[in-house]
């Protein structure tokens, strides 16, 4: 089994419809949403959901008005204004539990709460994890790592080849919970200004964990000097070029119709998606798969 996470130094760069399209080539993967924050694989895979969990990630304080006197001092002592009049108010509160060790009377407890659901779902190209965290609720990378894990003990089960993780964009917590311990990273850029920059940040992660990296240039033909810049820039730095995928109106039409380019196709866009895909099981594992022979029990979307 191989995980690969997909991500990119911003959004917007297609990494999502890059991450369908391999789970649907595939026919044996695992796909993981790991942009917990604004998860979006589901509207492109179409699950349903088989099981839902509360995720507990994080504690906020609870005063027993019983025990309380009405000294203020837990107002004074919390840096985030999240008590007033003897309350905690729990979108302010942090979790830091300052309160809880400052209260006099012992009056403050610390009480882990539902910060989001995670969800075990299937889809007509095998089973999908994904997430919702909760406005203003943190530890999002905590909530990666829990569905990342499960994902592989779905792998496990239905002796999945591939796990596919859906990053979330920028190089923060929740991209290095996707990064760390995969077994290889695809770089989703765009030939843009600052395609290049946003490639450089999210490479430095990725050397950082140690996790080997290949790279995808989307929409590389909309601007050739910055995709000459681009490929430049890897040739310098040893980091392979998986597959460029040139822009396609076919993409856009097959976004709003909640399906994969690759379904969608045919088209340019489809064809090289095809190509970034055979690359990738040349270059990372089971090279000559023959997709039909390892399509998901209960699939019934045709085979592309
Ligand atoms: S510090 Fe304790 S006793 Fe004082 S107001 Fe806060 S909860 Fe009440
Ligand atoms: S746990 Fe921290 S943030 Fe929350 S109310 Fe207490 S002092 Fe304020």
């Amino acid at each position: 089994m191989k995980e690969v996470a997909v991500v990119s130094g911003k959004g917007g760069t297609g990494k999502t419809s890059i991450t369908a399209s391999l789970v649907v080539l595939s026919g044996n993967a695992v796909a993981v949403d790991g942009d917990v924050d604004a998860a979006n694989l589901h509207l492109l895979l179409q699950p349903s959901v088989r099981e839902t969990r509360d995720f507990y990630g994080s504690r906020k304080a609870v005063i027993d008005p019983e025990q309380c006197t009405s000294c203020g001092l837990c107002a004074e002592v919390c840096r985030f204004d999240a008590i007033y009049r003897n309350r905690v108010n729990p979108l302010f509160c942090e979790g830091c539990g300052v309160c809880h060790h400052s209260c006099p009377e012992g009056a403050i407890s610390m009480r882990e709460v539902v910060s989001g659901r995670w969800f075990v779902s299937d889809t007509p190209y095998g089973p999908l994890l994904h997430a919702h965290l909760n406005p203003a609720e943190g530890n999002s990378g905590k909530l990666v790592t829990l569905i990342r894990k499960r994902a592989r003990e779905v792998a496990m089960q239905i002796d999945a080849r591939w796990i596919f993780v859906d990053g979330p964009p920028g190089i923060g917590c929740p991209v290095i919970a996707c990064l760390s311990g995969a077994d290889a990273a695809l770089l989703v850029t765009e030939a843009t200004a600052t395609g290049l920059r946003d490639l450089q940040r999210v490479l430095a992660v990725c050397r950082r964990f140690g996790v080997t990296a290949g790279v995808c240039l989307n929409r590389y033909d909309l601007d050739p000097a910055a995709s000459h810049d681009i490929e430049d820039f890897c040739r310098r730095e040893g980091l392979p070029i998986f597959g460029k995928i040139p822009f396609d109106r076919t993409v856009v039409d097959a976004v709003v119709a909640g399906l994969t380019p690759v379904e969608r196709g045919p088209g340019p866009a489809a064809a090289a998606l095809r190509q970034l895909w055979a690359t990738i099981q040349a270059e990372w594992g089971f090279a000559g798969q023959d997709p039909s022979s390892c399509r998901m029990p209960g699939s019934n979307r045709p085979m592309l």
